[in-house]
């Protein structure tokens, strides 16, 4: 099955307590894509860049079956910048830069050639695009997954809540559910958030793993207790697309098939902590993703007898 993929493709300065970069590739589209990939393809991103972004990381995307027709590339323009700290805890963050350079301006054109597309994974981006491309679509895809975070929560409430009205599923990091519904109590924060829309719900625990919630069931993903976690940035996008990629490779979307979903987009997302940026979801194999799926499995797997 094609999956659409809107998102950002960026520039990112990072620092944690393992190390610094200045520059580095990142953005939600990127991570999404390079995740999903792995799963399902053709993959039909949805972005813009400016003259600034490196040919040759497109190029790796396109060999691996990401079309580019939807992407606009301004000339003269920046790429989306964003710059981030990490605590300690490697959970919380500081934006301490989000220059949106060319995506103020951005206002997706989706290609005919885009229309065929049954799973769409709407990256964190400003809200009035995400609904610019749902408009856009002909015909109501199978599942429509979105992300968010607190920047658009701040900023363009009324938008966020116009786009929670058409969207099959949200995901979001703990903190911004609450701050999305103003409730503590992630399960009550969990109820109110599947009113204003979304029949499915996804919660981000970083390090303690993520909860799928639908209609009064939960599914609980445990993360891998990884000895070193050394860049989460982009973690959350990974999940996203290894979650969407498996759900069109397998081509089904009922809430059993969300369950493993979950399992292996948070088995991507334990490989996109391990280095800076994309770099490690760029060297890992089929047969990597395989063993690392199978340790989560092994994770929470036990018997109760007597
Ligand atoms: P994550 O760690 O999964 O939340 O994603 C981090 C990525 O999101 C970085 O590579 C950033 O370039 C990108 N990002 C940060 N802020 C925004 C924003 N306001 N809108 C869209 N993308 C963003």
């Amino acid at each position: 099955m094609s999956l659409l993929l809107v998102g950002t493709m960026a520039f990112d300065a990072l620092e944690t307590p393992f190390g610094k970069v200045d520059r580095i590739i990142g953005g939600s589209g990127t991570y999404a894509a390079w995740a999903a990939s792995n799963f399902t393809k053709p993959i039909k991103m949805v972005s813009i860049v400016g003259g600034d972004f490196p040919k040759e990381e497109t190029a790796e995307l396109e060999a691996r079956e990401v079309a580019f027709e939807g992407v606009e590339v301004v000339p003269d323009g920046k790429s989306f910048f964003w710059s981030g700290r990490y605590h300690m805890d490697m959970n919380t963050r500081d934006t301490l830069v989000t220059e949106l350079n060319v995506l103020a301006q951005f206002d997706p054109k989706i290609p005919d050639s885009y229309q065929d597309c049954d799973f769409v994974m709407l990256g964190n981006l400003a809200p009035g695009v995400q609904i610019s491309v749902l408009r856009q679509l002909k015909k109501r895809p199978k599942l429509i997954i979105m992300d968010t975070m607190n920047f658009w929560m701040d900023n363009t409430m009324d938008d966020l809540k116009t786009v929670l009205g058409m969207v099959d599923l949200l995901m979001v990091n703990d903190s911004e559910a609450r701050q999305l519904s103003g409730e503590h109590s992630i399960v009550k924060a969990a109820k109110k958030i599947r009113e204003m829309g979304p029949k499915y719900l996804i919660i981000k625990k970083g390090e303690h793993g993520a909860l799928l919630f639908y209609d009064g069931q939960i599914f609980s993903a445990p993360a891998l207790p990884l000895e070193d976690v050394f860049d989460p940035t982009g973690a959350g996008d990974t999940f996203a697309g290894g979650f969407i990629g498996y759900l069109s490779r397998i081509n089904d979307t009922s809430f059993e098939s969300m369950k493993a979903g979950v399992i292996i987009g948070s088995a991507m997302a334990s490989f996109c902590v391990e280095k800076f940026g994309p770099t490690r979801l760029k060297e890992i194999s089929a047969a990597d993703i395989d063993k690392r799926v199978n340790e989560f499995v092994t994770l929470s797997n036990f018997e109760i007898r007597g």
